[in-house]
């Protein structure tokens, strides 16, 4: 996406730089050699992600995307990424629909979506809230698929 394009999406020049370093610079980009690996797309935008999700019991010990995407996108599954890692399934979840609330416009505890909540300017542009819940989506299918493995939790 152009900069002026961005610059339109959101007010707040803060907010705009916090996207932009995510997606310049996506965290934890790549792909784990084990764990659940999830593909998924968008097809109104052409963003395409691969997510891989390794659980401790109950817990995200390690995540990573990869694929190709605007910059909503990137900037969406960097910032998941980093605040799900090291959170249980539940935890993560409650995340995904507290993320999910946000971008389609309804006011919640912003704070607790860490960089996350940066893109809630997307709820303004209800054609790229697809592209901002991608990563999300694409976590949760990980943890309906593998997530959930109550009997091996050792976690208190
Ligand atoms: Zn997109």
């Amino acid at each position: 996406m152009a900069l002026s394009k961005l610059n339109a999406l959101y007010g707040s020049k803060f907010e705009q730089m916090a996207i932009r370093d995510h997606a310049d610079h996506p965290r934890h980009h790549g792909e784990l050699r084990a764990g659940c690996v999830i593909d998924m797309n968008n097809p109104t935008c052409g963003d395409v992600i691969r997510l891989s999700v390794k659980f401790d019991g109950n817990t995200i010990s390690e995540l990573a995307f990869s694929g190709h995407g605007c910059t909503i996108s990137t900037a969406s599954a960097s910032m998941m990424t980093e605040l799900v890692r090291g959170k249980t399934s539940a935890d993560a979840l409650a995340l995904a629909e507290l993320f999910s609330k946000m971008v389609t416009g309804e006011a919640v505890a912003k704070d607790e979506l860490g960089d996350a909540q940066f893109l809630a300017g997307v709820s303004k542009f209800p054609q790229r809230v697809k592209c901002a819940t991608l990563a999300w989506n694409a976590l949760k299918k990980a943890i309906e698929t593998d997530g959930h493995a109550e009997s091996r939790t050792t976690h208190a």
